[in-house]
């Protein structure tokens, strides 16, 4: 162990939600249900499904690895160039790539305090100092992360929105944060959830890289493309920035697979409209039970809901994986009293609820 780097040694690994063969095997019940890791309820897009059989006779062939047609995909989406994407396996893959390429150990990498668990994680494994600004109201307080800059700042990471707390900065706050930033730090503005935020609310983060160089925009297909299980995410970058990445990045990163799923699905339109109509539904049936049942929830722009449930939420957590219903404590995050539930189909909401209104009463 003490030939690990310093960071890696006094490094928390990762905590995924409970696999449900997990619970169901420690618990011995079945028909769990799994709302703990902000995954799609609606399974695979039926027309990913066809062209993943279809890709199967090409596996015994390397991927692509360049990606050639997904980025021409994303490129002509985006209004784009493809030297200004780089593919990730699922966007954590981005996120690492990010700090390899452009932090070391003599520099800072400034997060919010409640911010995504792999800001902090891929800064200390490289050896760098993390610098956590406390939270506004669960979320970034952006004037404080631009006071926490310092000459040695190399990269700023932003959520939007954040998880575990579904806060949202507006576009009037991240413009105005953006502009105010040195261009010699790197601003990561994470877009994990973009697809479920309304197309009035959403920044125009991509216009925005034209005009700063040193934004980087991140995203990914696992939660409203419903391809968690097969990792693609990607950066849209100044072409400098993705020439670097795309240096550093294993050649195969994205598997075959993974490539021909997030081709298909960005055409599937049908499907991200049904993910956000299903996302939307969900919201407002445990934000009703919150209200009735007067639980305080952080107002949340994701596809998960963090609910104060107090001092109790470990045990909470415990009885509810009793009553089969796996969710996500986020006591890890600074939030002990909360408990981060994934929204569901609404019979998975409902079976939340129902354990949940059981253990209140
Ligand atoms: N960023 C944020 C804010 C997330 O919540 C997640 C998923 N937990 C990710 C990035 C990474 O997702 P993936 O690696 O599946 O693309």
């Amino acid at each position: 162990k003490a030939l690990a780097n310093p960071g890696i040694r006094t490094l928390s690994p990762y905590q995924a939600g409970k696999p449900i063969e997990e619970v169901e095997r420690e618990l011995g019940i079945k028909n769990i249900v799994k709302l703990a890791s902000n995954e799609n309820p609606l399974g695979l897009s039926a027309k990913v499904k066809g062209a993943l059989q279809d890709a199967l006779s090409g596996l015994a062939r390397y991927p692509d690895a360049n990606g050639f047609y997904l980025k021409t995909k994303l490129a002509e989406k985006f209004g784009v160039h493809t030297n200004q994407i780089t593919l990730g396996n699922g966007s954590n893959d981005v996120l690492e790539l990010l700090a390899r390429t452009f932090v070391n150990e003599t520099h800072e990498v400034i997060f919010a305090q409640h911010a995504f668990v792999v800001y902090p994680l891929v800064t200390q494994a490289i050896g760098a100092k993390g610098v956590a600004v406390p939270a506004k109201n669960y979320g970034h307080d952006l004037p404080a992360m631009l006071a926490a800059i310092t000459p040695k700042t190399r990269m700023i990471f932003i959520a939007n929105p954040n998880n575990p707390t579904g806060t949202f900065l507006t576009k009037e706050e991240l413009a105005e944060f953006i502009a105010q930033v040195p261009q010699n730090v790197l601003v990561v503005l994470d877009e994990a959830y973009y697809e479920y935020v309304s197309e009035a609310e959403r920044a125009p983060s991509v216009e925005w890289v034209a005009q700063y160089p040193n934004l980087i925009v991140s995203r990914t297909f696992s939660k409203a493309y419903g391809l968690a299980g097969l990792r693609a995410g990607y950066a849209i970058t100044h072409p400098d920035i993705a020439d670097l990445m795309n240096r550093v990045r294993q050649p195969f990163n994205m598997n075959s697979l993974s490539l021909r799923a997030a081709e298909v699905v960005l055409d599937d339109e049908e499907y991200l409209a049904e993910s956000v109509r299903v996302n939307q539904e969900g919201m407002a049936q445990l934000v009703r039970f919150c209200e009735q049942s007067g639980l305080n929830y952080i107002p949340s722009h994701g596809n998960f809901l963090t609910i104060e449930v107090g001092s109790e939420a470990a045990e909470i957590y415990q009885q509810l994986l009793r009553a089969g219903v796996i969710v996500r404590p986020v006591a890890g995050y600074q939030l002990p009293h909360h408990l981060r539930v994934s929204i569901g189909l609404p019979a998975e909401n409902q079976a939340f609820i129902d354990a949940m209104a059981k253990l209140l009463k």
